[in-house]
């Protein structure tokens, strides 16, 4: 891994890795069903990147769901220690969600947005100086399109 990168990560295993080129457009935080289902707690903190800028090593095992927008969302984990490494979405070709806690170090991550609060379980506290959404505003400007 070079140097230049601005994050690396990988699974637990280490069985998967990946590098990023640069800093995020947006980063988030997530209490949907599916985000808290997937994670196995109240919520999913992602950090969105241009696909470009996102190289990975090692095979994953993906699984899509429909989300209330009816775009499909395609969570990625290691196919042997399970955990979450990142999501893609069809209605956002360029994008990729890593899953902050899958990064060597993510110091760096502050949430532009807590959205979906109104899944958010009572013992999931969050910073409340975070602009909240209770479901999933509308897609920022600097979204990047194919
Ligand atoms: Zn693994
Ligand atoms: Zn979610």
């Amino acid at each position: 891994m070079s140097e230049k990168n601005f994050a690396t990560g990988q699974c637990l295993c280490g069985a998967v890795k990946y590098t990023v080129a640069s800093a995020p457009f947006r980063m988030g935080q997530c209490h949907c069903d599916d985000c808290r289902r997937s994670t196995g707690t109240g919520h999913a903190s992602n950090a969105f990147f241009k696909k470009s800028d996102v190289n990975t090593e090692g095979d994953t095992s993906s699984y899509g769901a429909v989300t209330d927008t009816g775009s499909i969302i395609t969570r990625h984990f290691c196919p042997n220690c399970g955990s979450r490494l990142w999501g893609t979405n069809n209605a956002v070709d360029d994008v990729i969600a890593i899953a902050v806690g899958s990064l060597d170090d993510s110091s760096w991550f502050k949430a532009d947005a807590i959205v979906y609060s109104k899944r958010k379980p009572k013992w999931d506290c969050m910073d409340e100086s975070i602009p909240t959404f209770d479901e999933m505003p509308p897609m920022p400007s600097n979204t990047p399109k194919q």
